[in-house]
């Protein structure tokens, strides 16, 4: 495998990096503490293409790769996790499905502006008694009339849902019970698929945002859906294909979640760095202790090793190549080393560290969720187990 950027991928996290530094940084504390997307922020995002970045032109894509998102959410989650989920989670879990699985019809109405930017997505997946396993979807959703006439009526509630209740979301895709049937052993099997639902559907309601530990910014609400009425042909892929599709979703998805973690790790390695040749204590800088560069040093070991195992994977997908253990390595990988580049650039930068107006804090708080979102630590070796042939 070659990891070398090609000039349009070093150009695209050049350009990428200078609007995290010049704009998202400077302004990071603030929407932290307000606990708000700043929209004005994701609109410029929009303008940049970012959203569009692995999409073909003709629904107004930039006919890039996935590796080319994966580079943008890796530069903004240097200095933001928050305004780097929204691209990761906007694009992986939000127009992924649709790109992928959805007819021209639903191509042609939905992706050009969620590719501009000018909407977002959400995935709906995560319920109460379905999050590591996702097979305990209780979400129904029950065809009624036929022909053009006919609609699905879901009922249920989601959690936890990303990009689910900005002011220009406009569509989330929702997996629900479409049906079931008796195993030869008596066993019931769930038929599982997913349905497109816009936002301003009666019915469909995004409640108030969870009061978090970090990732402040980021949008995430439960969903309650009552009597919600879709036409029939809001169904998204073949009836039932639902579980097997987003598991290609989350496999894709994790790619881009551990660029977002090498990038926290990196931006951990970046502060802990320029504090070390900074502070003085003890009349020297803490840097020049050796049990402080040490600590340095593995966190640039870290996040060196992140960004590879990411890139690694996302090389992998880009040449049509198996993936799925490599993407859960990475994903697994990047987190540890996020959570833990957080932990050590706090202890470097003392008790400033545990200030919220210091990033490091923030990536303090914020690296928790790394993992556990898009499949916990506890997931990934259940899927690497089941890669090499083991059970679990
Ligand atoms: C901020 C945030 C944003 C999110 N965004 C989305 C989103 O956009 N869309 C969406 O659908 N979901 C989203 N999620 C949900 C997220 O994917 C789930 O929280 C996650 O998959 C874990 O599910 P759970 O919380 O139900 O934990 P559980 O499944 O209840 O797991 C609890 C613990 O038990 C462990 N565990 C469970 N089973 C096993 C086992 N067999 N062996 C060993 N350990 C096990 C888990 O690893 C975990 O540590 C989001 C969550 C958060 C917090």
């Amino acid at each position: 495998m070659n990891y070398d950027l090609t000039p349009q991928q070093l150009e695209l996290q050049k350009r990428v990096r200078e609007f995290a530094d010049t704009v998202v940084a400077p302004a990071a504390y603030q929407y932290d503490t307000e606990r708000r997307l700043p929209m004005e922020i994701i609109a410029q995002m929009g303008e940049m293409g970012l959203f569009g970045l692995p999409f073909p032109a003709e629904y107004g894509g930039g006919g890039g790769t996935y590796a080319d998102l994966c580079l943008a959410v890796e530069a903004l989650a240097r200095v933001d996790q928050s305004i780097a989920v929204t691209l990761e989670a906007g694009v992986g879990l939000g127009i992924m499905p649709i790109f992928r699985y959805g007819t021209e019809e639903q191509k042609r109405r939905w992706l050009p502006d969620l590719l501009a930017g000018r909407a977002l997505a959400g995935f709906g997946l995560t319920e109460a008694n379905a999050g590591s396993d996702a097979a305990g979807t209780e979400t129904t959703a029950v065809l009624e009339g036929d022909g053009e006439d006919a609609v699905w009526v879901i009922n249920g509630t989601k959690q936890f849902i990303t990009n689910s209740g900005t002011p220009i979301t406009s569509v989330v895709t929702i997996t629900a019970v479409t049906g079931q049937s008796t195993r030869p052993d008596g066993s019931i099997k769930k038929e599982l698929s997913s349905i497109l639902v816009p936002t301003d559907t009666p019915g469909f309601t995004a409640e108030p945002s969870y009061d978090k530990v970090g990732w402040h910014t980021s949008d995430t609400h439960p969903l309650t859906l009552t009597d919600v009425r879709v036409p029939a042909a809001n169904l998204l892929g073949e009836r039932g294909r639902g579980y097997a599709n987003f598991l290609r979703i989350l496999d894709e998805g994790r790619i881009a979640f551990a660029a977002l973690c090498a990038g926290a790790a990196e931006g951990c390695f970046d502060e802990a760095l320029r504090y070390a040749k900074q502070r003085t204590v003890f009349g020297h800088p803490i840097g020049e202790n050796q049990y402080v560069a040490f600590k340095i040093a593995n966190m640039q070991a870290r996040a060196h090793t992140a960004h590879l195992t990411w890139m690694d994977a996302a090389k992998k997908m880009v040449a049509e190549m198996p993936f799925k253990m490599e993407a859960s390595i990475a994903k697994m990988v990047t987190s540890n080393a996020a959570m833990d580049n957080a932990r050590d650039a706090t202890q470097v930068w003392g008790g400033y560290g545990f200030m919220n107006e210091n990033a490091v804090a923030r990536h303090y708080r914020d690296s928790k969720i790394l993992e556990i979102g898009e499949g916990t630590t506890e997931v990934q070796l259940m899927i690497i187990t089941r890669e090499l042939g083991l059970s679990a």
